[in-house]
């Protein structure tokens, strides 16, 4: 029998399960770059280049390694994957399950379609990118009666060993979130983010995509990121001896001219296979161990890969396939144009949407209490929110958009996620940022004419949803601010919010 690999564009290392089923054998391989996959949506310019010239990277490193290496530009999957099978007598093309649920749907089309025609079947490995399977979270979820991170968190620990003294949690605490977030006070002297050069691979990716006709989002000035495993382990050895020791006190911190701070710029790269996450958390407890790093940091940052990251990816394939259609607030708003082109005059969101078009990128917070809490409050459509957020991203998959999007940043599966929405008013940003500083509006205003949207909208959220809210525990102390409300207060807010709608021109 001939076995042959096919390797996904965010499958790219050589332990992937698909490869590593083959054990050393030197079987063919294929990658294929299909354009038909991408104009199902607009993508961000810096992701295409990303991806494509990290497969083709890649496709070189194998080549060296002796792999008979087929790489094909292509409309579709269908007929490139059809001629290397027929060309290679293959009887069995090995994949990698992708992380992806859409795209299982893809291959299996491909299977009934296209291959079994020619004598050939198409075998599934299971994914081995991440570490917890289907069946372990699964097994995890059964019969809790919630499914808070915090609890599947203490099971990774403890499950991978990391930041352990026997069965207890290293320093007595499994969370040391209460010496983190700090707000950005005075000068912050923040280090340098690890960027490289591009080579003639790069530059040739990104002379293909300025040359594609297809609707794509973002700008491709200046590409900067990594595209090889080996300038990949750069970035996580830099994040660990520059940045990990601070990550923790400024993880919330947003400041103009800042892109990145001191966050890991990884989620790239684990992305698409180029780092393992179990490699990047035993590196980081390494560096604790080796460099007395504050563990406050490592535990922050080691939560977030071996906690949220897993987390996210064990929910989204835990979950039905409805999640995606969810609407708990009925919210129908479409976008408005501003999230294509970052002029408005809301300061917070004209600085994260125009760095996000530069280089498709901002840190956890900017997503979370600017872009998704701005789009929750003022009731944008979920649906539309997940897919621009697909869009506008460099990191984005469709296994981590839903349960953020959906889950985290909008409550919109009413609490699968969540304990209640991550809602906030210009308070939360102030305080966080220096964005009001330099903003047309004022933050400490609800009404008038130079109120916040954040404010107007933040009120008018909790008093339109006010029923659905109050079965959330956790909003009783805020609804009751709600009720202290002068009501002549409450109609020129609800005003206001009705007023912006009308006036905001929407991307349709
Ligand atoms: C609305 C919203 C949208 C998001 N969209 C994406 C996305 O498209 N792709 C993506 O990878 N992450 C997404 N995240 C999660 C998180 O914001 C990013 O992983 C992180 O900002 C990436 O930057 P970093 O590598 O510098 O991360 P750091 O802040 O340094 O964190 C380290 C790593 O932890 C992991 N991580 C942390 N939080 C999460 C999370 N909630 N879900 C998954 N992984 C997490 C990432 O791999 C990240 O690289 C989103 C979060 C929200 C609230
Ligand atoms: S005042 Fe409001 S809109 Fe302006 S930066 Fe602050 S929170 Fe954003």
């Amino acid at each position: 029998m001939t076995v042959g690999v096919w390797i996904l564009g965010d499958q790219l290392w050589t332990g992937q399960a698909a490869l590593a089923s083959c054990g050393n054998k030197k079987v063919p391989i294929i990658l294929i770059e299909s354009l038909q996959h991408v104009k199902a949506r607009e993508y961000h310019k810096q992701k295409l280049v990303l991806v494509w010239s990290a497969m083709r990277h890649f496709a070189e490193e194998l080549r060296q390694q002796g792999y008979d290496v087929t790489y094909k530009i292509a409309d579709d999957f269908a007929q490139p994957l059809t001629e290397w099978v027929k060309e290679n007598n293959i009887n069995e093309v090995r994949v990698m399950a992708p992380a992806d649920k859409p795209f299982l749907d893809i291959i299996k089309n491909l299977e009934t379609l296209h291959v079994k025609s020619l004598q050939c079947c198409i075998k599934i490995i299971p994914n081995n990118h991440f570490l917890w399977t289907q069946e372990e979270f699964a097994q995890w979820a059964k019969g809790r009666k919630n499914l808070l991170m915090e609890y599947f968190y203490r099971e990774g620990r403890k499950r991978f060993d990391i930041l352990m003294e026997g069965d207890k949690p290293l320093g007595g605490n499994w969370n040391y979130d209460k010496d983190n977030r700090q707000p950005p006070k005075g000068k912050l002297y923040t280090p340098p983010a690890k960027w490289f050069e591009t080579d003639a691979i790069t530059q040739e990716v990104i002379d293909f995509v300025n040359s594609l006709t297809i609707p794509t989002y973002g700008e491709l000035q200046d590409f900067r990121w990594g595209v090889t495993r080996a300038q990949a382990l750069e970035v996580l050895d830099w994040f660990l001896h520059v940045r990990l020791a601070n990550f923790g006190p400024f993880q919330d911190a947003m400041v103009v001219g800042e892109e990145t701070m001191w966050h890991a710029m990884i989620s790239p790269y684990l992305n698409i296979g180029l780092l393992h996450p179990l490699e990047v958390v035993q590196a980081a407890q390494k560096a604790f161990q080796e460099n007395k790093l504050p563990l406050n940091s490592v535990e922050g940052f080691i939560r977030q890969v071996l906690g949220w990251r897993e987390y996210m990816y064990g929910l989204y394939q835990h979950v039905g396939a409805d999640y995606s259609e969810k609407n708990y607030f009925n919210h129908t708003e479409a976008l408005p144009k501003f999230f294509w082109t970052g002029n408005t005059k809301m300061n917070c969101l004209h600085q994260v949407i125009s760095q996000l078009l530069r280089i498709g990128y901002v840190h956890h917070i900017q997503r979370l209490m600017i872009l998704s809490n701005f789009s929750l409050i003022a009731g944008f459509s979920p649906q539309q929110v997940e897919s621009w957020f697909h869009t506008a991203f460099i990191d984005a998959y469709d296994w981590v958009m839903q349960t953020n999007v959906i889950g985290m940043g909008l409550f919109a599966d009413g609490g699968i996620l969540g304990s209640k929405p991550y809602a906030s008013s210009a308070n939360y940003i102030n305080k966080m940022s220096n964005y009001c500083k330099g903003c047309a509006y004022d933050p400490k205003a609800r009404t008038g004419e130079k109120a916040c949207p954040f404010n107007f909208f933040y009120w008018d959220f909790l008093d339109r949803h006010r029923n659905k809210l109050e079965k959330q525990g956790r909003m009783s102390f805020i609804l009751k601010n709600l009720d202290t409300m002068p009501e002549e207060e409450l109609k020129a807010i609800r005003k206001l919010a009705r007023e912006w709608h009308k006036k905001t021109k929407k991307y349709e």
